[in-house]
């Protein structure tokens, strides 16, 4: 490897095409592990509906267009655009209008996210959409998939009438390159996470997420239509300190990056090829996070906190310390092995969750203790541009 260090899987066009939770319903899938997430959702459910009454409803001859951003392929999404197309509809019942508006709900992701798994789980998969709308306790929404990366344009001007991102907004676009440069103070020596990381690390990484939401707020303020709302969640921390990720350092920056340090030290793999390996994630603080908003401008901020979501793993017997070590390795899998797997390939990739479990196993008790997930929750309304305002539209 040069002294500018090949970004490899993490560059930015790479990380587009590769990146992805793990698809089809298997153990280590992310169908399988994204109970917790669900339940995250579910506790902040009075904040997304919060929000929907805020959204401006049109003439019910206009279809409700809604989109979920980094939907993934498990049950979430489905359940949330059901949340979401349930209280817009009563909204228009309680007006009194006898006719609804149809309903069309975007799922996007990542090109390579199994959108097959997940258009499978759809209510009424198979069916027609007549039949699908006739059934008035089914799916009442038309659907598609729409593939590409929510840092640019996914849909076209003024289309939208509400955003929904959960649990994504933390995965950058690329490692920042510094971070693989070995010239550079950032460079993440000995380390896969910017966790208890040196400071120029995680300084780069907190620029790349504000350069990354900046993109995301310039993209939704263009394809939002007039009166439209958003509400993000992504995993966010208590900290000032960048260096301390919270839940996201515990999940990446403890067992996973001894497990990473196992496999250097039993000869399988080079220090070069673990430092080459970096962890695309970034929790911010709610300081981060409104900074970029404000810059930005184009939206007003009804709400911005850090929730306490809890823990991450799914577990059936939390007392059993195998079943923790179990639950700590595929939570970690769900999510980062397709990088891993793209890094170090499928049979090392196997021999490091297996020890990201053993050593999780070791701690059990400290682990449960410890690992509690943060969320920075947002809900923003599409400020009116004066051109608008002009045009009276
Ligand atoms: N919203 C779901 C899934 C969250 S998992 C839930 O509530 O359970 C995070 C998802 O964000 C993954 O599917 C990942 O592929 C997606 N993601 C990450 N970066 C993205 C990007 N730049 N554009 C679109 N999706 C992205």
């Amino acid at each position: 490897m040069g002294s500018k260090g090949d970004n490899g899987v993490l560059s930015k066009l790479k990380l587009e095409k590769l990146l992805c939770m793990k698809g089809g319903q298997g153990d280590s899938s992310y169908a399988c592990n994204s109970q917790a997430q669900a339940r995250h959702a579910q506790s902040m459910l009075h904040l997304l509906e919060e929000t929907l009454d805020g959204v401006s409803l049109k003439s019910p001859e206009i279809p409700f267009v809604v989109a979920d951003l980094g939907c993934s392929s498990g049950a979430n999404t489905v359940r949330i655009i059901e949340v979401i197309v349930k209280h817009i509809r009563k909204r228009y019942e309680a007006r009194g209008y006898c006719k609804l508006p149809e309903f069309s709900a975007y799922f996007s992701d990542l090109p390579s996210n199994d959108f097959n798994t997940l258009f499978q789980l759809l209510p009424n998969y198979g069916s027609s959409m007549e039949e699908c709308l006739a059934a008035d306790s089914h799916r009442s929404y038309f659907a598609a998939g729409v593939p590409g990366s929510f840092y640019r344009r996914l849909f076209p001007a003024k289309s939208i009438d509400f955003f929904y991102s959960a649990f994504s907004l933390h995965w950058l676009s690329q490692v920042p390159e510094s971070v693989m440069d070995r010239r550079s103070t950032a460079y993440n020596e000995g380390k896969v996470f910017i966790h208890e990381a040196g400071e120029a690390t995680a300084e780069a990484y907190r620029r790349q997420f504000k350069a990354d939401l900046a993109g995301f707020l310039r993209a939704r303020s263009q394809e939002m239509r007039k009166g439209g709302s958003m509400f993000l969640v992504c995993l966010g921390r208590t900290s000032v300190d960048p260096t301390d990720q919270g839940g996201a350092g515990i999940l990446f920056g403890t067992h996973f990056q001894d497990a990473w340090n196992d496999l250097v030290e039993e000869g399988l793999i080079s220090e070069e090829k673990r430092d080459g390996f970096n962890i695309p994630v970034y929790a911010p603080s709610l300081q981060d996070f409104k900074e970029v908003v404000v810059a930005d401008g184009s939206f007003a901020i009804d709400m911005l906190q850090v929730f306490e979501g809890g823990s991450p793993l799914v577990m059936s017997r939390p007392e059993d310390p195998a079943d923790v070590g179990r639950a700590m390795a595929n939570s970690c899998r769900s999510v980062a092995g397709v990088l891993v797997e793209a890094h170090i390939g499928d049979q090392l990739s196997e021999e490091l969750f297996l020890r990201v479990g053993l050593r999780a196993e070791a701690r059990a008790k400290e682990l449960l203790e410890q690992l509690q997930f943060y969320h920075v929750v947002a809900s923003l309304t599409l400020c009116p541009t004066s051109r608008e305002e002009d045009e009276g539209n």
